[in-house]
């Protein structure tokens, strides 16, 4: 075995574009280094929704977020509304101080910290498997990080701090340090994907992963430290705010949003996240939430039909009747069934998907690669693994690049997006210093990969991620 300890670096809402440009520039010369040169850099595969919370789950557990029953940063279970369950209406944002629920909705399955020992978390917040103790930053997090949405200067502050609790754990000689930075994601909504606020940020983590090497080398530790830098989701600029919840209202379908969560009389439910995808979930009669309503029903109804006139919306997606997944845009409509464990895809009109290919039987690895390098990549297991969570909705929406989907309560406002099924927003850089031959992965297979690496085999319970060498 060659690897006896493990840094997990996650850069929040670093697009593999632009990390792989900053590269290519010798503008992140530590990274490059110690970790590609030894290693390599992949182009991977988030998932959906790509979103701060849900696209975490996949590296520490295994897991997609339709699996893990958490299909968004926001969403609403219909089983729940009625019952106050956790003292909340079977509603659910992890903003603010809410994002200690996150925890409680993970499923209980093992997490990457049950597999080190001593470990230490700095400001990640899936910390199932971490003692309290061990996460560095819990008790200045929450209010560091809520100045920092409001006041973007303080993200240096933020990632000062990370840089430092990471120096620390290093130095204990922790044998699995799982550290975030977030200031990228935080300063790019506040301004673009490549502002000089936001290259400033990745060249500090660059120098930090230096500072981290150094002292990895003079403790004979960095050749038996396996470093990972990956990111959660990527990340576009936007232009355009569809306020989707006053769309929904003017067309008869009263709509329920956050903050506005007590409002009466509704007859729909908008959760967006981050803010490119939305699941919306409509009521069936006056009174009850019901259970999901399929596809052809919204359309009987004519909201399909009033959703596609929205400028900026990319596509819709829902439940067929026949548990498929239908998929339309203006131009067309897709199918995608799940049969034994096998994806197929049809379409009518123009390929909604822009696949422009019907599939038979395709294994989830196959799957991956015939839709690897396309306007979707993974979307044909991304839109299947989102609707085995009972809390998504009857509908998901993706936006388009350029627009999001929440246009109020939104400050400071957001000008750049990520949540969607789209390339720029999925696709997230793999930096290891290991080789990977394969050019097609999932952040999902990153913790079996991690595991098989440290001779862990997965037993006892299911995931979603498969080995990739
Ligand atoms: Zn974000």
């Amino acid at each position: 075995m060659q690897f006896s300890r493990f840094i997990f670096i996650l850069i929040d809402g670093a697009p593999y574009n632009v990390f792989h440009e900053l590269i290519e520039n010798d503008e992140l010369p530590n990274i490059k280094k110690y970790i590609i040169n030894q290693g390599c850099l992949k182009k991977a595969v988030s998932v959906f929704p790509s979103t701060t919370g849900p696209a975490f789950i996949p590296f520490f557990m295994g897991l997609f977020p339709g699996t893990a029953n958490v299909p968004g940063y926001r969403w609403l279970s219909k089983k729940d509304i009625l019952r106050h369950k956790y003292g909340r209406p079977g509603l659910c944002s992890y903003q603010g101080a809410d994002g200690l629920n996150f925890l409680v909705d993970l499923p209980d399955q093992p997490t990457l910290f049950n597999y080190f020992s001593p470990v230490s978390n700095i400001y990640n917040l899936l910390t199932k498997g971490c003692s309290p103790v061990d996460d560095r930053t819990r008790r200045t997090k929450p209010l560091a990080y809520a100045v920092a949405h409001f006041f973007h200067k303080v993200w240096q502050h933020v990632t000062a701090v990370a840089s430092q609790e990471l120096i620390k754990a290093v130095e204990a000689g922790d044998q699995f340090i799982s550290c975030l930075f977030s200031a990228v994601d935080g300063h790019s909504h506040f301004s673009h994907i490549r502002s000089t606020a936001v290259i400033k940020s990745y060249k500090s983590i660059d120098q930090t992963i230096g500072k981290m090497c150094q002292s990895l080398y003079k403790s004979s530790d960095l050749d038996k430290t396996m470093i990972l830098i990956s990111s959660d989701h990527g990340m576009t600029n936007t232009g355009t705010h569809i306020d989707v919840a006053r769309c929904l209202d003017r067309s008869g379908q009263r709509c329920l949003h956050y903050p506005l969560i007590w409002r009466r009389n509704v007859k729909s439910a908008s959760m967006v996240s981050g803010n490119g995808m939305a699941n919306l979930y409509f009521k069936i009669d006056a009174t009850d939430w019901g259970e999901r309503m399929p596809f052809e029903e919204i359309d009987r109804r004519g909201i399909i039909e009033f959703l596609l006139e929205i400028e900026g919306l990319g596509l819709v997606a829902g439940q067929s009747e026949d548990g498929s997944i239908i998929v339309q845009n203006r131009s067309g409509k897709g199918q995608i069934s799940y049969v034994n464990g096998t994806i197929s895809y049809k379409f009518d009109q123009v390929d909604p998907l822009r696949y422009n290919t019907f599939h038979q039987n395709l294994s989830s690895r196959e799957a991956l690669i015939e839709t690897y390098d396309s306007k979707y990549p993974d979307g044909l297991v991304q839109l299947s693994q989102i609707f085995r969570s009972h809390r998504t909705g009857d509908l998901v929406l993706s936006a388009e690049s350029g627009y999001d989907l929440r246009a109020r309560y939104e400050y400071p406002e957001h000008r750049a997006t990520h949540g969607g099924l789209i390339a720029e927003q999925m696709l997230i850089p793999l930096a290891v210093n290991f080789p990977i031959e394969t050019e097609f992965i999932r952040s999902v297979d990153i913790f079996p990969t991690v595991l098989d690496q440290f001779g862990h085999k997965i037993e006892g319970f299911e995931i979603d991620g498969q080995i990739v060498k």
